[in-house]
Order: structure tokens, then C-alpha cells, then sequence
């Protein structure tokens, strides 16, 4: 039996959860922003346009002197200023992003103008403020245009691009140790031994914490030796703010890891009402985290996504650290979960008004293609008794979901 009380998902949700703290914010390159959250209100110092902008190609005239034919007197194109004033009987040939010149309070588009000899016929009458941005109406000086807690996104760098602010407070990025474990692992590349696996947890692991914003710092694979492990679990805690381990937490003979977080810091949990990953493990170290993550690749996957992404999205200040979770209709029977809650990896669509899920086939916790082409988790309740299709279940989206024609691959 396991030293380890198996307690239901929901309360080690809510453990790891009342653990994690926000990190510290730093100074971070605007360019380099997308993604991350702002640590800072942005207010703008500017007005945006800062000068009255013609918004066509066309002509600067008074509105008031209506259809009629005007001398053109002066050229103004995009970026420059301090042109003269717009007097009675004259207008300005102005270009688009232009500033419209004093005396000017409408500018009419060439397609309603005629020019000759010098000359622009007004063909239609123009009314004040006509095809001009005015000052600060896009943005305005002193307003508040980015909260704190903001997740950056493309047009918030041209935001604080078109304001030049070319550097922002963001919070920082969560490093996160992986350390893969196993007698068993070889490096992809290598030749495989009789009796040996390629390590591909962790490289799937590195991919998800950099998709979850985190900076992976990968410690290798370690050998199923109990010091070697603890050292390195040592190590990870040192130069990390979160250690992922793969393996080694389940009741094997050769399952160290339970050993080395409790040597170092406090176990959490050890064991979760849960499948794909009973073994996940939760320990705190000082005031850092670390996961056991169980060695089957989709149980490793799985327990990430479902309690490390959020906790990586937390520290980093991330406004929706939650996946959205929505209620699906199973388009076929489901076999019976058992035991355990399971989270079925499942193909998502939406179909005639109703999200449709279907599952991605054999949820072998070893089997990667069980979560090739998903974009959903459905979340099956323990239970003896399979589901029939057309049953509502809840299910959580971990990607975008499929027209009603695309069945996926
Ligand atoms: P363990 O929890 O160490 O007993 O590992 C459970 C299963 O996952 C075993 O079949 C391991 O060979 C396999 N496994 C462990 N670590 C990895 C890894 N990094 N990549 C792929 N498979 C692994
Ligand atoms: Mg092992």
C-alpha cells in the first residue's frame, strides 16, 4: 500500500493552487512583450494623431465656401509641418496622414474634385471636420490605455509602440527545471539497447512549459540511483522557481523521487484520484514547487496540463490562468472510467449549435497518439457504467475548436 492518501482532483487542485505566488516583475523589451502580463497601468503622455490628420487624399479647404472652384495653393504630403494657412478662395492638395494646414476645416477626397490649370473644382460641398482625425481621438493624452494585469497582445505593442513606450514592467517568467528519470532512458538519436526507451517526456514537457510561458532549463536524464536524484533535485530547486520530474513516483522498487522531495521539503500529496497520473506528486521546497510528474509521456502531458500550466500562468500574473471549460455531447459511448476520474482526450467540434466530442481512441496513458489532434479533455466521473452517446459531460478546451466539416485528422 501507498504511504500516500489518494485524494480527489479538485482538492489538489486547490493545494497546488493555495501554493503558488506571483513572481516579481522586471523591466522587459516592448518588442519582445506578446504574451506576457504588464506589472504597470500605462497611461499615455500624448495625444494620438498630436496634430489634426487628413484621413483621405484630397484637397484642405474651408467647408463653408462649398462647391466651388479654388486656386490650389500649396502640395502637403505625410510628415511635414508648419505649412501656411488655408486662405478664402484657395485649398491645400493634401495627402493621406498629412496635417491638415490652419484656416482648412474639411478636407474633400479627390474622387469629388476636378483640376485644371491650377485650379480644384469642388464638385461636392464639404462639412466641417470632414475626412480629418482630430487631435487626440484615437488616444488621448493623460488616458489609461493599458491596466496592469494585462495579458500583451499584438495590437497592445502597437499601442505602446504608437506612445514609444519601447519598454514595459512585466512580471517575470517562471525557469522550470526538467529532470527526466529512468535506468531505462536513452537519448532520441542514440541506439536503443534491448530493454531501453528513448526519453520523450521531457522533451515534450520542455515544449509545454515554453507554450506555457515558463523558461525550461532541462537537467538531463538520471540514472534510477537515490543520491543522484536527490542532487539533482537539489540542483533544480536551486536554479529554478519550478521542478518538473518525469518518473520515479509510482511504487516501483527503483521510484525515488517521493524519497527526494521529502528529504528536501514538504510532500503535499502523493497520489490523486486521477487518470492518466495517480503518482503525481506535489511538494513545496522553501518557497519553491516541484511536480513528480508520473514517466508515461501522456500521464506526464496530461497532469501538466491540468496542474502545472495554470501554476506556471499564475506566476506569471496571467489574468485567465483556466483553460475554458464547457459542457460537450459525446458522439459516441464512452467505456466505463472506472475508479478514477478520467480525462479522455477528445476531439471537440461544433456542430448545429452543440459542441460534439468524440474521443482520440485507446487512452493508454503510454500511448502519445492518444493526444495527437486533441483539443479537449472530457471529464469523465468514476463510475461502473459506460456512457452512452448523446450524454453531456464537462470538458475542458485546451485548443481551438473544429468547424462542423473538419473532422480533424
Ligand atoms: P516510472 O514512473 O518511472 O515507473 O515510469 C512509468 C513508465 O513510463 C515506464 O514504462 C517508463 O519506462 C516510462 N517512462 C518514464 N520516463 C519516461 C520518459 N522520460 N520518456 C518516456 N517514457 C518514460
Ligand atoms: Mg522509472
Amino acid at each position: 500500500m501507498s504511504r500516500y492518501e489518494m485524494i480527489p482532483v479538485a482538492e489538489a487542485m486547490t493545494i497546488v493552487r493555495s501554493a503558488v505566488r506571483r513572481l516579481p516583475s522586471e523591466e522587459v523589451e516592448t518588442r519582445e512583450a506578446a504574451g506576457r502580463v504588464l506589472a504597470e497601468d500605462v497611461y499615455s503622455s500624448e495625444n494620438v494623431p498630436p496634430f489634426r490628420a487628413s484621413t483621405v487624399d484630397g484637397f484642405a479647404v474651408i467647408a463653408t465656401e462649398g462647391a466651388t472652384t479654388l486656386r490650389v495653393a500649396q502640395e502637403i504630403t505625410a510628415g511635414e509641418a508648419n505649412r501656411p494657412a488655408v486662405a478664402a478662395g484657395t485649398a491645400a492638395r493634401i495627402m493621406t496622414g498629412a496635417p491638415v494646414p490652419d484656416g482648412a476645416d474639411a478636407v474633400v477626397m479627390i474622387e469629388d474634385t476636378q483640376t485644371a490649370d491650377g485650379q480644384v473644382t469642388i464638385r461636392r460641398a464639404a462639412k466641417p471636420g470632414d475626412n480629418i482625425r482630430p487631435i487626440g481621438v484615437d488616444i488621448a493624452e493623460g488616458a489609461l490605455v493599458l491596466r496592469a494585469g494585462t495579458q500583451v497582445g499584438i495590437s497592445d505593442i502597437g499601442v505602446l509602440m504608437t506612445l514609444g513606450q519601447t519598454r514595459i514592467q512585466c512580471y517575470r517568467r517562471p525557469v522550470v527545471a526538467l529532470l527526466s528519470t529512468g535506468d531505462e532512458l536513452v537519448e532520441p538519436g542514440e541506439p536503443v539497447p534491448a530493454g531501453s526507451i528513448r526519453d520523450s517526456s521531457r522533451y515534450a514537457l520542455m515544449a509545454a512549459v515554453r507554450e506555457a510561458g515558463g523558461v525550461p532549463l532541462s537537467l538531463g536524464k538520471a540514472r534510477d540511483d537515490r543520491d543522484l536524484q536527490t542532487n539533482l533535485v537539489r540542483e533544480g530547486i536551486e536554479r529554478a522557481d519550478v521542478l518538473l520530474t518525469a518518473g520515479g513516483v509510482s511504487m516501483g522498487d527503483r521510484d525515488f523521487i517521493k524519497p527526494a522531495l521529502e528529504e528536501l521539503g514538504t510532500i503535499r500529496f502523493g497520489r490523486i484520484n486521477f487518470r492518466p497520473g495517480m503518482p503525481l506528486t506535489f511538494a513545496e521546497i522553501g518557497t519553491k514547487l516541484a511536480f513528480g510528474l508520473p514517466g508515461n509521456p501522456v500521464a506526464s502531458l496530461v497532469t501538466f496540463e491540468v496542474f502545472v500550466r495554470p501554476t506556471l500562468l499564475r506566476m506569471q500574473g496571467m489574468p485567465n490562468p483556466e483553460r475554458p471549460r464547457v459542457e460537450v455531447e459525446i458522439e459516441h459511448d464512452f467505456a466505463a472510467p472506472g475508479g478514477r476520474t478520467e480525462y479522455h482526450r477528445a476531439i471537440v467540434r461544433w456542430s448545429a449549435g452543440k459542441l460534439l466530442a468524440r474521443s482520440t481512441g485507446l487512452q493508454l496513458s503510454s500511448r502519445l497518439l492518444s493526444m495527437t489532434g486533441h483539443n479537449a479533455l472530457v471529464i469523465l466521473q468514476p463510475g461502473n457504467e459506460p456512457l452512452k452517446a448523446g450524454t453531456q459531460v464537462p470538458a475542458i478546451l485546451t485548443g481551438p475548436l473544429l468547424s462542423a466539416e473538419n473532422l480533424g485528422v
